[in-house]
């Protein structure tokens, strides 16, 4: 039986489902430090650049390797995957993590089992897909890792400039491109409809982060 609560997050989500990509991944930028800072135009690019660069990696793959399973393709990269539980703090949450030098994509189980508990709660697991998201983080580091043998892809290249008492020029990574690009490029593996920062926004409310009542 849904409470008050369950059924204006309900409803919330449903809409949430039918913002595009676009939408979420500028949605990042605004959210981010150092995107923040761009303009409109310099955001609109990176989200257009970094969904551009997943699209390519994503033909790649299925160009060469056809339509493998994640455990082939991962045997195939050399990668390991690592379960853990890990209760996070509020201000560092995550579904996975990849580490280079040893290869190992890890997956917290205890995040994972967060946002099942919620939809369950809250009547939407029938609308996204609780089993594809361990999918979803996974692919999303499998491009982390694509990315890291890729050094001139534009999602682990793009620079941000700026001034240091108007004269010395700053150059910084764009962590957030890297970011847009793993998520976009887990969609189109997982093949869901929706955009995956849905799962993103279910931690932020069931952690309390976000509120709607
Ligand atoms: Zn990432």
């Amino acid at each position: 039986m849904k409470n008050d609560s369950s059924i204006c997050i309900y409803d919330a989500f449903i809409s949430f489902l039918k913002y595009d990509d676009e939408y979420w991944y500028l949605h990042m930028i605004n959210n981010d430090r150092c995107g923040s800072k761009l303009s409109l135009k310099d955001k609109e690019d990176v989200v257009k650049n970094s969904m551009k660069a997943a699209e390519d990696k994503y033909n790649d793959l299925i160009t060469k390797y056809g339509n493998l399973s994640f455990n082939d393709l991962i045997k195939i990269f050399n990668i390991r995957i690592k379960y853990i539980v890990d209760d996070c703090n509020n201000d560092y949450i995550y579904f996975g993590l990849y580490d280079p030098n040893n290869r190992i994509i890890t997956f917290n189980v205890n995040i994972f089992s967060i946002v099942k508990n919620f939809l369950i709660e809250n009547d939407l697991q029938n609308v996204i897909s609780i089993k594809k998201l361990e999918q979803v983080v996974l692919f999303h580091e499998l491009f982390h890792a694509i990315e890291d043998m890729s050094t001139e892809i534009y999602t682990r290249t793009k620079m941000l400039k700026s001034k240091l008492f108007h004269f010395i020029t700053l150059r910084r990574k764009l962590d957030i491109a890297s970011e847009i690009g793993a998520m976009h490029f887990s969609k189109l593996m997982s093949g869901i409809k929706f955009s995956p920062y849905i799962y993103n926004v279910i931690i932020l409310v069931a952690r309390g982060c976000i509120d709607f009542k």
